[in-house]
């Protein structure tokens, strides 16, 4: 019996099934993909979500498989300088696929207790006072 169901395995579900395990919450990601994507979208950290990683505690992990650029000039190679005085202790873009970057997220969630379940869709759910009100449906073979 889990206390909160997240649909999607992504960077936000893997984050947010990881800070409910930290406060102790028995929580669940469905995610509808059998295995991980193999496509890269984001390229990188910026400054605002490395603090957060840092905050939180994963940041080490990223660091040691990350690249880190400058600030300016980083947008689609823009000659821009780096801007002054900015308010971060993590003053760079952290270079790092987001293949890697969901790989870590779910390593950590797993760490923790979370349950993650691939190949499981959510199609479903209902309010109410059933122990399942939840509805999901095997998109492959491991769920
Ligand atoms: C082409 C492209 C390029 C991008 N480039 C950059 C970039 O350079 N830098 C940057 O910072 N960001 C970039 N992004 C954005 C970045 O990829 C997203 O911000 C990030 O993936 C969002 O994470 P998420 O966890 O919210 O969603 P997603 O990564 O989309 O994860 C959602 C997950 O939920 C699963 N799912 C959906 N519905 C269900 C369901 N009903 N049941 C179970 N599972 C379900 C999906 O299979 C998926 O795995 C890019 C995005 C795209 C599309």
């Amino acid at each position: 019996m889990f206390d909160v169901i997240i649909a999607g395995g992504g960077p936000t579900g893997f984050m947010l099934v990881s800070e409910l395990r930290l406060h102790g919450v028995h929580a669940l990601v469905l995610e509808k993909d059998a295995e991980p994507t193999r496509i890269v979208r984001a390229l990188g950290l910026h400054a605002r979500s490395i603090e957060v990683m840092d905050q939180r505690g994963p940041l080490e992990r990223f660091l040691a498989l990350g690249r880190q650029y400058p600030l300016g000039g980083f947008f689609a190679g823009i000659d821009k300088p780096s801007p002054d005085r900015l308010d971060t202790a993590h003053p760079y873009v952290l270079g790092i696929p987001q293949t890697t970057t969901d790989r870590l997220l779910a390593k950590r969630a797993t760490e923790l207790g979370a349950e993650i379940w691939r190949g499981c869709e959510l199609v479903g759910l209902s309010q109410c006072r059933a122990v399942r009100p939840v509805s999901r449906r095997r998109t492959s073979a491991h769920g």
